[in-house]
């Protein structure tokens, strides 16, 4: 049996390339890439000569067999895409979950990723995240997505293309409000590389006036606004989640940071209330 090797690869620099990584793609017998000649740019800058085998989003089944096949056969493969990490609005999930389902052997070789490294630079809270990557590409589909996360209290991140860019930092500002946080980190280590910290009003103001180019990452911050409740609907909301499965600690606790009390407080009430 082989082994399947999943390879981070430089997001713009070519020089954030790991010792690992370089010593994988030399030393296995097939590396599965996107698009050949944006791989085929790293392996020369590195003197690297290996048989690709292109894989994208539209490759087909047969496709995934041939290389399943391969590794069976006992070939070492390193999966690349573009750029950034394979699987991350990127092709290569499906490959590495029929791999893992055939009992193949996968390891992953780490390396830059846009997400994580826009979110880092951003100087936006990053100790809870979610990664939306790219928002529907049809109007109606992307307001919809963009109304169901007003609420969403940790930080997001979105990939996003030039073109869509000032569409969606106006439907942003539109139904989250003009005044939520956003870091638009562009064509991250690269000649043009920069990070516009801004409010969604003055982002879309700034881009008016230079209208985008390149690679754009969005980084921006949760819900801050303070929910009023009255202390009745608040511990109906705790007995609502304690009732969904929710460890009663927990359920204290996500409603007491969430309306900002303490949690004994709340706790002696819900207890006067319900007695439970
Ligand atoms: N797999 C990649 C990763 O791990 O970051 C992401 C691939 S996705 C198809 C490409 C998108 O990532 C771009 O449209 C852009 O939103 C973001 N991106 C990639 N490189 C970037 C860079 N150098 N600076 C900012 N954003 C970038």
């Amino acid at each position: 049996m082989g082994k399947l090797y999943i390879c981070g690869t430089p997001i713009g620099n070519l020089e954030d390339v790991s010792i690992r990584l370089l010593k994988t793609l030399r030393k296995v017998d097939f590396i599965v890439c996107e698009d050949t000649r944006r791989t085929i740019k790293l392996l020369n800058h590195y003197k690297i000569k290996k048989p690709l085998i292109s894989y994208h989003e539209h490759s087909k089944k047969e496709k995934e067999d041939y290389i399943l096949g391969l590794l069976m056969e006992g070939n070492e493969i390193a999966l690349v895409s573009d750029a950034g990490m394979p699987g991350i609005s990127d092709p290569g999930e499906n490959l590495v979950k029929r791999a893992i389902d055939a009992e193949i052997p996968v390891e992953v070789i780490p390396g830059p990723t846009a997400a994580v490294s826009a979110l880092a630079v951003s100087g936006i809270d990053a100790s809870s995240f979610v990664f939306v990557g790219f928002l529907p590409n049809k109007k109606g589909k992307r307001r919809e997505e963009i109304l169901k996360l007003k609420e969403e209290k940790r930080t997001m991140v979105f990939y996003e293309s030039p073109h869509r860019l000032i569409e969606t930092l106006k439907d942003m500002q539109e139904i989250w409000g003009e005044d939520r946080r956003i870091a638009v980190a562009r064509e991250l280590t690269k000649v043009y590389e920069e990070v516009i910290r801004a409010s969604l009003k003055e982002a879309v103001s700034y881009f008016e006036l230079n209208p985008p180019k390149g690679e754009f990452t969005l980084v921006i911050e949760g819900d801050k606004t303070e929910k009023e409740a009255s202390l009745e609907e608040i511990l109906r909301e705790v007995k609502e989640l304690i009732e969904s499965g929710i460890n009663r600690n927990e359920a204290f606790k996500i409603k007491a940071r969430e309306y900002k009390l303490r949690k004994s407080d709340l706790y002696k009430s819900f207890i006067e209330k319900y007695d439970m």
